[in-house]
This record gives structure tokens, sequence and C-alpha cells, in this order.
């Protein structure tokens, strides 16, 4: 299809709620998408949520493609939370293109997209927050204060307004996805969550809406991250390590790529993201924030050790 038709029919996509003979469903309000949830919920389908905050790539469409095969019906919110960011020119810079989004989504067959504008998601008078007191003040937390306040509070909106049986979170976000299943667990919200494994380009770099930020020449030494990780996983799987050792092993891969500036490593207990002492014996994760430029990129591995395998 030429680069104009697809404009022209994602236009009347996103200025109708729902457009004949397409399947795909736009819902710009919450009333829209909660009578959807709800009319889908008294037939008996069961609905899979994916968040999401747009300028989709194919991790995303992983997360889709999990969705529609453990739900009736799939619903991709696309939304660019502002509470969630610390810096404002972050949240200004964040890449968006509704345009190619709503195509992938078609593409991927999902049943609808919920993309409200902030106004329509968050009262002006709003003063109820969500927050996982542990979870969200390790590693990003630090890096990011408020960053998972933001998160957990719009993530319990979404759900409200969605009423999903299942959500889908992607495993490169490791603590975002433990602060949702602590979340859920605590407040007994009766949702599934789904963690996806990480969707990584040919070269290892996990796939992200920031990668197109980088330069030419940060893109190449974002490697590192994922090079770093391969390398301590196998490192952990042949000898008895601590934590201690593996983050002195990461620090120092990461530090001979002169253009990575490490802003967090932390390697936690795969399920708790507690504190492990000694050898180690359990799954743990390796969780790594650098920054690039001025873009910082995170990935993780969770990884078992020799002694457990
Ligand atoms: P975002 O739009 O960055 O907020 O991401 C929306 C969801 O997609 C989150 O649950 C992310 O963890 C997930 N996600 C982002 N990148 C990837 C990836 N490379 N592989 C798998 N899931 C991802």
């Amino acid at each position: 299809m030429p680069r104009q038709s697809i404009f022209h029919w994602q236009f009347n996509i996103c200025s109708k709620s729902k457009v004949r003979g397409l399947s795909l469903k736009v819902f710009k309000t919450k009333k829209e998408v909660l009578k959807y949830s709800r009319k889908s919920a008294a037939k008996g389908k069961s609905i899979g949520l994916v968040p999401t905050m747009g300028f989709l790539h194919d991790g995303h469409i992983s997360l889709v493609k999990m969705a529609k095969k453990k739900s009736d019906r799939v619903i991709v919110s696309i939304f660019v939370n502002p509470t969630q960011f610390g810096d404002p020119s972050d949240l200004e810079k964040y890449p968006r293109n509704m345009e190619a989004d709503l195509a992938m989504l078609k593409a991927a067959k999902v049943n609808a997209v919920f993309a409200p504008e902030i106004d329509e998601v968050y009262d002006k008078e709003a003063q109820t927050i969500v927050e996982t007191t542990k979870l969200s003040r390790i590693m990003m937390g630090k890096i990011r204060p408020g960053h998972f306040r933001g998160v957990s509070t719009i993530v319990t909106k979404l759900f409200n307004i969605c009423q999903p049986d299942l959500a889908f979170f992607g495993e490169k976000d490791y603590q975002q996805l433990q602060v949702i299943k602590r979340m859920v667990k605590d407040l007994d919200m009766p949702i599934k969550i789904v963690g996806v494994p990480t969707m990584r380009e040919k070269d290892g770099l996990a796939m992200s809406s920031r990668n197109v930020r980088l330069t030419k020449a940060n893109r190449k030494a974002a490697t590192v991250l994922s090079r770093s990780l391969f390398e301590v996983e196998k490192i952990c799987a042949n000898q008895n390590m601590t934590t201690t050792k593996l983050d002195k092993i990461i620090r120092q891969i990461i530090s001979k790529e002169p253009k990575a500036e490490i802003k967090g490593v932390d390697i936690k207990d795969a399920e708790s993201l507690g504190t492990v002492k000694g050898i180690v014996k359990q799954p743990v994760v390796a969780m790594l924030a650098v920054q690039f430029g001025d873009i910082m990129l995170i990935d993780q591995r969770v990884f078992t050790p020799k002694i457990a395998l």
C-alpha cells in the first residue's frame, strides 16, 4: 500500500472509533473501552491487556502475540504516561507515531486500542497514588525517583478502565514486571500477570522505543549491555560466584566502552529482587541501566548459577 493511502486509512481510524470494514477499534475515552470490555465479559470472552507507550516495535508485538494466544480479545493501550517521567525533556522527546502503531496493531490483528489523551486519563484534582514501598526504591527507583509510583498508578488505572483478565508485560523492564506482580497480589486485583521474554536485535541490543534516538556511534556502543549480560551468564554457569564478583565483571566489561556511562548495575534474587548473600545458589537477575549521550537504556538477564544446575 502506498504510504499516502496508509496514512489515509490510519487517519480514518484515528478520527472515528470504529471504521466500517476494519476490525480494529480505536477508543479514545474510558467510557468506550469499559463498555467494550464489559460487553466482551458478558459474552464470556476473556480480555488480555497489553499496556504500552507506543512507538511500537517487535518487542511489543511479541507481547501482543502472547496475549492473543492466552486471551479471547486483546486490547493494547497506547499512552505516554507523564507521571512516570522525572525529566520533562525526556517526556517531550519520547518518540511517538500513532499512525505506524495502528498499522502494526491492525496487522497483528488486535481487537481494540485504547489511546486516550492525558486529560481523559488524569483528573486535574487527582491525589491518589499507588506505590509498592520496597520494590520501587531499589535500582531504577533510585535512578528515577517516583518512576514506579507513576507506573503502578497508571497500570492500576488501566486495569480499572479496561477490566482485563490477563495483562502482559515485558521482562525487559524486569523490575516493573515484579512491581506489577507485587501490586496485583497485595491489592487482590483479579488479573493474571504474564511476563514475556525480551526481544533483541540481531546484534543483541534489547529492542526499545528509545533506540531510534541513539546516534550511530552510540547505537553500536550500546551492544555492550547484552554482551556483558551474556558474559556473566556464561561465567555463572561454570563457576561458583558471588553477586559482588558478578557485579564487578559487568562493570569492567561496560567500562571498556568509552561511550557508556553506568547508571546502575544490580544483581538480585530473580523472584523477590532481594539481596543475595554469599555464593549464588538460586536464579538471579542482573539489571543494568547505562547512559549513552542523553539516552538511558536498560537491559536484564535472568540466569541460574552452576551450583543450582
Ligand atoms: P513501553 O512502550 O516501553 O512502555 O513498553 C510496553 C511493554 O512492552 C512493557 O511491558 C515492556 O516491558 C515491553 N517491552 C518493551 N521492549 C520490549 C522488548 N524488547 N521485548 C519484550 N517486551 C518489551
